[in-house]
């Protein structure tokens, strides 16, 4: 590993600080899971990392009816959470399935949201694909199994993040904090389609930014479901998942969020689904058809077929789960 720098800055400001100084490259440390993995693998290689541990809050506090959740709080803590339980369903549900239990002892909110893609030509120093600074994505005619069923490139990697996707459903604000202040930024706008122009970033994090809050707003009655497929019960990353949420009057749907996790760079948002759920009684019926609305214009490549099955049927779980209806 090449040497590095270590700062342990013990409040955001100095922290950002930190990050500013010039002619190095720095990044912030939260629980190293990611980051680390990826200095040993010689796919990243900062000149100074910050470690946000002491720095940034750790805590979730009530504010406006919702939530201000510490970008340095521990996953364990946020699967744990009384409040975030009981107000936020989903987040706790994405937070318990990630990984093991070791691996949501380490791992931090803000390193979980800024978590670098798991595909395996850009975790693998030989290959040098667009999001290394390369001029091709090594997916479409490689080994894409695990790889976007929507967007059409330049880059097809699914978005790793767990927690991305109900904060996206619940239109949870990031805060971030660079030299200049603070901004705040809604979930749905942080993730970034690849585009040319800026394919080797999965979010508008500025470098010398940190994130140091997530702000869920007060979320009125909703009924919530959270379904993910994985290929074994263990530590892996879905193949699939949605987070659905459903407000009420009565029996009828008045409003509905569908968002899919592990299906394109970004958590994917599907509007047709959501169409498809409004004014309705949620029946078994309906939830299929939602479920196929969602999946409709998806692209798969020679190996993903697969997943467009899987992703229908974890949006229809979910919308059965949040309607209280039992999962054949
Ligand atoms: C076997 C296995 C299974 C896994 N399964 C899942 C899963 O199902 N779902 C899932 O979501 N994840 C999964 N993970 C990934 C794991 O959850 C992440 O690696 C972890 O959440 C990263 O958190 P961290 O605090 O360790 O991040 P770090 O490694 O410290 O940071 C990750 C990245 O974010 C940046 N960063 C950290 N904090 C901030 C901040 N506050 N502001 C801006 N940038 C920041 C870092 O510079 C780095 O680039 C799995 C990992 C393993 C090994």
């Amino acid at each position: 590993m090449k040497p590095f720098a270590y700062v342990n800055p013990a409040n955001e400001k100095d922290a950002v600080a930190a990050l500013t100084r010039e002619h190095e490259k720095a990044l912030p440390l939260g629980g190293g899971q990611d980051l680390l993995a990826r200095m040993k693998d010689y796919v990243t290689q900062p000149d100074r990392i910050v470690n946000i541990k002491n720095a940034l809050d750790a805590t979730a506090k009530q504010e406006n009816g919702g939530l201000r959740i510490g970008a340095a709080m521990k996953m364990v803590d946020v699967a744990e959470h009384a409040e975030i339980g009981k107000m936020y369903p989903a987040v706790a549900a994405a937070a318990i399935e990630v990984g093991t239990p070791q691996i949501r002892n380490q791992g931090t909110v803000g390193g979980n949201i800024n978590q670098r893609p798991r595909c395996w030509y850009f975790r693998n120093e030989e290959f040098k694909c667009y999001k290394k600074g390369g001029n091709r994505c090594f997916s479409p005619e490689g080994e894409n199994q695990f790889h976007a069923i929507f967007g059409d490139g330049p880059s097809y990697i699914v978005h790793p993040s767990s927690l991305a996707v109900p904060f996206v459903a619940y239109d949870a604000t990031f805060r971030l904090l660079g030299p200049k202040g603070e901004r705040m930024v809604k979930a749905a706008e942080y993730f970034t389609m690849p585009t040319k122009e800026n394919v080797q970033r999965e979010n508008v994090l500025e470098p010398d930014e940190l994130l140091t809050h997530v702000i869920l707003p007060a979320p009125g009655n909703l009924k919530t479901g959270h379904y993910e497929v994985r290929y074994k019960a263990s530590h892996d990353w879905p193949i699939a998942f949605a987070t659905v949420l459903l407000s009420m009057n009565g029996s009828t749907v008045q409003a509905a969020r569908v968002v899919m996790g592990a299906v394109a760079p970004v958590p994917w948002r599907s509007q047709a689904a959501e169409k498809a759920l409004v004014g309705k009684s949620i029946t078994a019926e309906t939830a299929a058809a939602a479920a196929e609305a969602a999946l409709t214009g998806a692209q798969p490549m020679s190996q993903n077929a697969y997943k467009v099955p899987v992703a229908k049927t974890a949006v229809e779980r979910a919308i059965l789960q949040a309607a209280g209806l039992p999962i054949a």
